[in-house]
């Protein structure tokens, strides 16, 4: 039986989350604090944690960074990051902090339980996503409506062309070619002389 050992100071989260893991078949540890949390990850050694990130003494980031900074047989525990701050730089954040993966609150049971179950098989290759697809389910918390996990893209790279003719110094934008009508009849131009016309006839 899988050990899980979750850091949360919200009664109501932990009472529900504990619900879901022990429904699944995992052994559940509590921790209301983030030095009760490291205490405990020292001394039960738990398969996983989940760690809450806001919490009333050391914040979950603060205690991953702790935890990651000790011997193997703790800092190899794989750490999902659970926060209700779904903002932009957050999952970034938990990774940078050592959490091996990131759940956005309120926590979908699916979600969860695919999450655990993916970390617990894979313990041995950290730095996996959280990245499961998320099925909708009943949100944890009763009232709150689900929050979309904003996934941010990269600014997407627009591929660029080489620029053929340093020399030159127009942009690329400056040399495109003057447009031409569907049929391939060349566009009218106030300069008559302009021999662009290319009808292919
Ligand atoms: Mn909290």
């Amino acid at each position: 039986m899988s050990k899980i050992l979750y850091v949360e100071d919200n009664p109501q989260n932990m009472r529900l989350v504990r619900k879901i893991l022990v429904a699944a078949g995992y052994e559940v540890i509590e921790a209301t604090n983030g030095l009760a949390g490291i205490a405990s990850a020292e001394r039960d050694k738990p398969d996983l944690i989940l760690m809450d990130v806001n919490l009333p003494d050391i914040n979950g980031l603060e205690a991953t960074s702790r935890l990651k900074a000790m011997p193997p047989d703790v800092s190899e525990i794989p750490i999902i990051a659970l926060t209700a701050n779904a903002m932009h730089g957050d999952r970034e954040n938990c990774i940078a902090a050592g959490c091996d993966g990131y759940l956005a609150k309120p926590v979908m049971k699916n979600e969860l339980l695919n999450t655990v179950a993916l970390f617990l098989k894979q313990v041995s290759s950290p730095k996996a996503t959280s990245e499961v697809p998320s099925t909708p389910n009943v949100p944890l918390t009763n009232g709150t409506p689900p929050v979309a996990t904003a996934t941010l893209e990269p600014p997407k790279e627009e591929p660029h062309t080489p620029d053929a003719s340093p020399s030159n110094g127009t942009s690329a934008a400056a040399s495109e070619p003057p447009k031409q009508e569907p049929n391939g009849m060349p566009k009218p131009v106030s300069n008559p002389s302009n021999n662009n016309s290319s009808q292919a006839r």
